[in-house]
């Protein structure tokens, strides 16, 4: 990396052909730390107003200009979806953002992030987002990243990070520099004309237009008339447009672009090659969908663990197999998620009756519910008392993320939630003034931590456990005060289970209930 500037040659193999092209971009992180807004951020900084008039649909990437130079981004955040991508052996993106809530800590997904990350072998940057709020804390997120191995160059290692508020769109442009000066580090470059290589970021059926889909450019330039194929989709390119949806002759190395022309929809994530006759391309085709395995885990069952059931409905072959790469991404060491069916078309009464024997949540993606169904609901409300919520769940999503998203929480939700204790501090009795009933006012000194009104307490004598209470009021020299730290005197109104005596102590804790993590 050292001598790359000395090293570098004109980029000329066979020609012109090879040339530099923008960076790739995915965002992962969190839920909730803000990847959906700092993508939207990105593209209102950018992109005006008037510019944006096409932008009518979530079409899963879009490119920003910063200083001459082009960058685009998948507008699909999480791993999963990045997973799921890089699981057909195609690399989606050339970089990374980790984003972190500023004000939060590190959590699970961003570890799965990390984890996604480091498989890809993509160069990262940190994004410390949510700058602007007042318990913003960047310095501790940064420690709290080193613990798992990722390590910023404020910390000695070789990750940029970057502040950033999504929300007041500050520290955007900063942002942007980074991500061509790591581009630049890593030297991207593709060649023109070699035949078109492209991937599927994201694709629908369009009654009117047949499907659309959203592809980055490769390798090659794709232009109009140009016969292309993913393993399953043909197309004779009818019409290229830019992510605005403007008409554009040709797409480009690293472009996103729409493309009409597909006889069928192809997969999220499928890889699609130009070739020189429609012929070809057939040979190429393979004629079966393959053979899908939905419903595989119920044969190795863990009866330890929780089972959650889902039936999925969506529009076409291409984005269920999408989803179901998806939510096979998804932790299940502690909740197993089972397809219990996977199909096409719009929610059925025979998806209801499944659902309701197997107690599954029907999940639909662009489709919808038929009119069986809908009286089907409409009878289980009305035969329910007043109040609770009928037996049938069905939830229908646009966005493959937010899909995931929900069948990650519903995941979340199932677990029990976790009873966290963490001790607080300890005092020694020194005296005992008086007793009535449950309640003692006793004396003693802090030997650790602090003391807190109200706090939950456990009483040891000869370091066994006698009895536990809690502290009703708490004071220092006959004042009432909320909180005593270490080697501070105190009197204590104790209630609780036990009649303490000098010389026993005093163990307060908190109890903290903590959503189950996957
Ligand atoms: P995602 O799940 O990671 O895509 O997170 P979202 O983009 O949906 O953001 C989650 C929540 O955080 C939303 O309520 C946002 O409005 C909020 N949020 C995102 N970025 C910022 C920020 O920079 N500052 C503040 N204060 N809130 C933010």
């Amino acid at each position: 990396m050292k001598n790359k500037k000395i090293d570098k040659k004109p980029a000329r193999a066979g020609g012109e052909s090879i040339l530099q092209r923008p960076p790739v971009v995915v965002v992962l992180g969190h839920v909730d730390h803000g990847k959906s807004s700092l993508l939207e951020a990105i593209k209102d900084f950018k992109i005006t107003a008037k510019e944006s008039g096409g932008i009518t649909q979530h079409i899963g990437a879009y490119e920003v200009e910063e200083k001459g130079k082009k960058i685009t981004f998948i507008d699909t955040p999480g791993h999963e979806a990045f997973s799921a991508m890089r699981a057909r052996g195609t690399e989606v993106a050339d970089i990374a953002l980790l984003v972190v809530d500023s004000a939060q800590s590190v959590q699970p997904q961003t570890k799965e992030a990390v984890i996604a990350i480091k498989r890809a072998e993509i160069p990262t940057i940190v994004v410390l987002n949510k700058i602007d709020l007042p318990t913003a804390n960047p310095e501790k997120i940064k420690r709290e990243l080193l613990q798992i191995d990722v390590v910023v160059e404020s910390m000695g290692g070789k990750i940029p990070s970057v502040q950033v508020s999504a929300k007041e769109k500050t520290g955007i442009n900063e942002l942007l520099e980074i991500i061509l000066l790591v581009a630049d580090m890593h030297d991207l470059k593709s060649e023109t004309e070699a035949p078109v290589e492209g991937l599927v970021i994201e694709s629908y059926m369009d009654g009117l237009k047949g499907p659309v889909v959203t592809a980055v450019i490769k390798k090659g330039v794709l232009r109009k008339k140009d016969i292309i194929a993913t393993d399953l989709a043909l197309a004779k390119v009818k019409s290229i447009q830019d992510f605005k949806g403007k008409e554009i002759h040709e797409a480009r190395p690293s472009q996103p672009a729409i493309i009409l022309g597909f006889e069928k929809v192809p997969a999220v994530g499928e890889k699609f090659k130009s070739y020189k006759t429609t012929e070809e391309a057939m040979q190429k085709l393979k004629k079966e969908e393959p053979k899908r395995e939905v419903g595989s885990t119920v044969l190795n069952l863990d009866p330890a663990k929780k089972v959650l059931n889902i039936i999925l409905k969506g529009d076409v072959f291409g984005s269920l197999e999408a989803i179901e790469g998806m939510l096979k991404n998804l932790p299940q060491d502690k909740v197993i998620l089972r397809i219990l069916k996977s199909e096409v078309g719009d929610i059925s009464e025979s998806d209801a009756k499944l659902a309701e024997m197997s107690k599954a949540t029907i999940i639909g993606f662009r489709v919808k519910i038929g009119p069986a169904v809908m009286k089907f609901m409409k009878n289980d409300l009305e035969n329910l008392p007043a109040g609770r919520q009928g037996k049938l769940r069905i939830k229908t999503f646009d966005i493959i993320y937010e899909l995931v998203q929900d069948v990650r929480r519903g995941l979340e939700k199932s677990l029990e939630a976790e009873i966290v204790r963490e001790d607080i501090g300890k005092l020694k009795t020194l005296l005992v003034f008086w007793g009535e009933k449950n309640r003692q006012i006793v004396g003693g000194k802090i030997t650790e931590g602090e003391m807190r009104k109200g706090i939950k307490l456990e009483v040891f004598r000869d370091d066994k456990k006698i009895g536990s209470g809690r502290i009703v009021n708490l004071q220092r020299d006959k004042k009432d005060i909320d909180l005593l730290k270490k080697r501070d005197e105190a009197g204590i109104l104790f209630e609780g289970n036990v009649k303490i005596e000098k010389g026993d102590i005093l163990a307060a804790y908190v109890e903290e209930r903590k959503k189950g993590e996957l």
